[in-house]
């Protein structure tokens, strides 16, 4: 068999059209959404790279699943399928359901954070942060100093900082109720986070005592990285490696909307029982009874299948090969990109690439901007927009890095829709001198980024 070309290992069974407005089209959509992606519809976007979170398609067998999904209240057998599932892939005891990923950081938080708390992890993603926020404890981010320079090449620049988290355990004056650790470090380009680092941060949570956390969302991404990456690795199957990295921790959080290859749904997945029964409470609360929390049968049933295809290594070889292949075009044109390509999105490096806008004037905001008006690509502005710091009296304080994040969708995209995004970024990167910032003007005090309104300042 050829090796030089990996092909999807798929092939399409059912097409969705896409719409294809204008540049008139996208200018007034633009205008309409006050310059915020957010408020696109789908209807104006070419290709949407905005996430890859919920934005997958199914297979057959998943699809088979959803028509025998069990609608029973409680005890449906679709529960029992999905928490067999997970348990085999997690080793964890206690599976709850939840509608999506931040339902059971909440749910954990609530029972875990309390006011003044410190909980540490490589870097929080946005929801992450701000259920810890909310709890009124400081959500702090120790990824290692590499992890933060887009043009340094490591093969783990997701790795959590050790020494820094042992700092942060051995000061006394604050406590740490638990430490996290994102695989893969989706704010921080979507790095992975090696073994050895989940070790060392199970032996330090070991040494004082302190439960550890997985955001999981990503982990047979993570997975494959370690598979091709780290030493010792290359003979163990994905699904073997994902458990040994589930067995380091207490428990996780996971949204089934990423690796769960499924449109919604999520859990919340730990061993000790009064932490699950605590955590099952809050469910019953806000999501529903914990044989469903917040799914339907049949949601439960994709994701139980979904969690089963998504470490296929075919798939999983053929999913970070075609992340690589976009980053490869756009670098070879010289567009600056976090380096080297993670898991599910190529990050573009809108601080080095517009260096003429301050952060408090939102470069890779104006940069997404700029690609959805070249050619109805939508990406997200991960940068001072969605973690900059407010101030009341003067710009913002600016997040470490200024990125935008073109995140590929499992299992959509062909080859050629991927030709078209690169062209798209390389002629924006060509006219990047030309481009000007933004500023806000109404924001959210949470997660402003998804609802804010912006204007251009030229
Ligand atoms: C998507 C994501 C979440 C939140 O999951 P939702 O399903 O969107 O609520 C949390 N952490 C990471 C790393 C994610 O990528």
């Amino acid at each position: 068999m050829p090796q030089n070309v990996i092909i999807e290992p798929f092939r399409v069974h059912t097409v969705e059209a896409i719409a294809m407005p204008d540049r008139e089209e996208r200018e007034n959509a633009l205008q309409r959404a006050n310059y915020n992606l957010f408020g696109l519809r789908a209807d104006e976007v070419i290709i949407d790279l905005l996430t890859d979170s919920g934005t997958g398609a199914m297979s057959t067998k998943q699809w088979a699943g959803m028509m025998v999904g069990d609608e029973t209240y409680a005890g449906s057998r679709s529960f029992f399928r999905f928490e067999g599932v997970v348990q085999d892939l997690t080793g964890f005891s206690e599976i709850i359901p939840t509608h999506q990923g931040r339902a059971a950081e909440k749910i954990l938080f609530s029972v875990l954070a309390h006011e003044g708390d410190v909980v540490p992890s490589n870097t929080h993603f946005d929801t992450t942060r701000a259920n810890i926020e909310y709890q009124q404890a400081e959500a702090r981010d120790l990824v290692r100093p590499e992890g933060l320079d887009p043009a340094f090449i490591a093969p783990f620049k997701g790795d959590i900082d050790l020494d820094a988290l042992r700092t942060t355990l051995a000061d006394d004056t604050q406590n740490v109720p638990f430490v996290m650790c994102t695989v893969t470090n989706n704010s921080g380009g979507g790095q992975p986070v090696s073994m050895a680092n989940l070790r060392g941060i199970r032996a330090l949570c070991d040494e004082f005592d302190v439960p550890f956390i997985l955001d999981a969302c990503r982990f047979a991404e993570n997975a494959w990285f370690i598979k091709i990456r780290e030493d010792g690795y290359a003979d163990k199957t994905p699904k073997e490696i994902a458990r040994e990295m589930f067995s380091l921790a207490d428990g996780c959080t996971v949204s089934a909307k990423k690796d769960g290859l499924a449109n919604i749904g999520g859990f919340l997945a730990v061993n000790d029982p009064e932490i699950a029964a605590q955590c099952r409470n809050l469910l019953i609360l806000t999501e529903g009874f914990p044989t469903y929390g917040g799914l339907a049968g049949y949601d439960l049933e994709a994701v139980a299948q979904g969690l089963i295809e998504v470490l296929d290594e075919n798939y999983l070889n053929y999913r970070i090969r075609s992340v690589e292949y976009l980053g490869e075009k756009v670098l070879a044109a010289g567009v600056p990109i976090v380096q080297p390509t993670g898991g599910h999105a190529v990050y573009i490096d809108a601080k080095a690439l517009l260096p003429h806008i301050p952060p408090h004037e939102y470069p890779a905001q104006a940069l997404a901007v700029e690609l959805y008006r070249e050619g109805g690509v939508r990406g997200v502005e991960i940068g001072t927009l969605m973690f900059g710091v407010p101030q009341d009296d003067g710009p913002d304080l600016p997040s470490a890095m200024e990125l935008v994040r073109l995140a590929i969708p499992r299992r959509m995209y062909t080859q050629s829709h991927i030709d078209y995004v690169a062209e798209v970024v390389i002629g924006v990167a060509e006219r990047a001198a030309d481009i000007s910032g933004y500023r806000i003007v109404e924001q959210a005090p949470w997660l402003r980024h998804f609802t804010m309104k912006l204007e251009p300042l030229a």
